[in-house]
């Protein structure tokens, strides 16, 4: 994927397997085909490797060497390799939100993983899931143990690396960061979990279980999705089909119809 002259490739980690049922409130006669044959969706979790001027981003963390019955991760490292990225190549990561199919690579075994990378984290889900150990204690220490390498994030606008700004997107979770990469009059806003799934680009009422306040989470869902509309604009959630960017195609009648772009 490309904006204008800065690059954006998918380093995949694995999958996440989830239920029609985690969206509160949801119909899916119109959306069977994101379904499979069991009536499930398995959706990517990874990462994005953005390449600007000279620096190397990582956005998100994947979820790690994980095998249980919602995730099965452990390939983000080769992955990166297969692009060519090292982990100590990193600079800069930014990660949308402390769910732990977002930060699963930040450290293993109380280390930091990207040993030269300054690691963004949204304010507010630093208080929630490591001051007040929302997650569990065993989440925050595993953030403990890289918080020097930690750079906290509590407003719009701050540019994190040449065409790479943050948007605070919270509902989701608090602190929930989105990054807004700019380059000429094209422009892609990186969602984290904003959105889980297509269906929810038109479905913005539909919560997902995992929102920890699901009415803020629809609010900011809808104004994304109302801002996708506007030309030379796209969208990048983490768990769309092959991580891959989403158009909004508005129609002559009727809400505007998304392509994969
Ligand atoms: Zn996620």
């Amino acid at each position: 994927m490309r904006v204008g002259d800065i690059s954006i490739e998918a380093a995949f980690d694995g999958t996440a397997v989830l239920l029609p049922d985690m969206w509160v409130g949801s119909d899916w006669t119109e959306h069977q085909h994101l379904l499979d044959a069991d009536g499930r969706m398995v959706v990517p979790v990874g990462a994005f490797v953005v390449r600007t001027g000279d620096r190397l981003v990582l956005l998100d963390a994947g979820v790690g060497d994980v095998h249980d019955e919602m995730f099965d991760g452990g390939e983000l490292m080769t992955s990166l390799r297969q692009l060519g990225v090292g982990a100590a190549d990193i600079d800069t990561i930014v990660v949308s939100h402390l769910h732990t199919d977002h930060m699963g690579w930040l450290e293993q075994e109380g280390r930091p993983t990207f040993t030269n990378a300054t690691v963004h984290i949204g304010a507010a889900d630093w208080d929630h899931f490591v001051v007040q150990a929302q997650g569990g204690r065993k989440r925050a220490a595993r953030l403990q143990a890289i918080e020097e390498r930690v750079e906290l994030i509590d407003r719009d606008g701050v540019t994190i690396a040449p065409g790479l700004t943050t948007r605070l997107t919270p509902g989701h979770t608090p602190g929930h960061l989105s990054t807004v990469i700019s380059s000429g009059d094209e422009r892609m806003i990186v969602l984290g979990d904003s959105l889980h799934c297509p269906a929810q680009l038109t479905e913005t009422e539909w919560e997902f279980v995992y929102d920890v306040d699901p009415a803020l989470a629809r609010t900011t869902r809808a104004a994304l999705v109302r801002e996708a509309e506007q030309p030379g604009t796209s969208l990048l959630p983490c768990h769309f089909p092959g991580m891959q960017s989403a158009r909004l195609v508005p129609a002559s009648a009727g809400p505007p119809s998304w392509v994969l772009a």
